[in-house]
């Protein structure tokens, strides 16, 4: 399946690389939220973050980490968001895993989105429901 951010690490698609390591790749995102708004991605394909093994994840989070301080000191940023879009739901518009880093200035942040107020007992029931399902997966959790 074509995928862009494919494309880009082959370099069949142009892109504003910034940093690249062995598994790796930063580039800038075409349609910033700011100025230096930069993708990382693992130079191997997935759709998303579940699906990433966890030594590569551990990989592009430490490259991450990297990253953001090196765009935030670069821009003079006051700070910065790390997202994650994972499902069309979510936002995830490419189906190929990366972190968005999005260097933030003061006053202009406006990402915040509309919060709920559980009723009486419904926070304990979804953490129920949440805990329930742990609870069959912690085999994997813990390796
Ligand atoms: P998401 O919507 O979380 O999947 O993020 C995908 C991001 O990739 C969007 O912010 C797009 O602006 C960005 N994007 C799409 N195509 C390109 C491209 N060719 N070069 C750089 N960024 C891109
Ligand atoms: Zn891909």
């Amino acid at each position: 399946m074509e995928c862009i951010f494919c494309n880009i690490n082959d370099r069949k698609s142009e892109a504003e690389i910034i940093f690249e390591d062995e598994h790796i790749l930063a580039f800038l995102d075409i349609q910033p939220v700011n100025y230096g708004h930069t993708l990382v991605i693992p130079k191997k394909h997935y759709d998303n973050f579940l699906t990433v093994p966890k030594d590569e994840l551990d990989k592009i989070t430490h490259a991450t980490q990297f990253i953001a301080g090196v765009v935030k000191r670069s821009l003079n940023a006051d700070g910065f968001n790390i997202i994650s879009n994972n499902g069309q739901s979510a936002g995830q518009s490419v189906f190929h895993f990366h972190f968005h880093i999005i260097p933030r200035f003061k006053n202009d942040f406006s990402l915040r989105p509309a919060v709920k107020n559980y009723t009486s007992g419904a926070m304990h029931e979804y953490g129920n429901k949440i805990r329930s399902i742990l609870s069959k997966y912690k085999d994997i959790y813990n390796g």
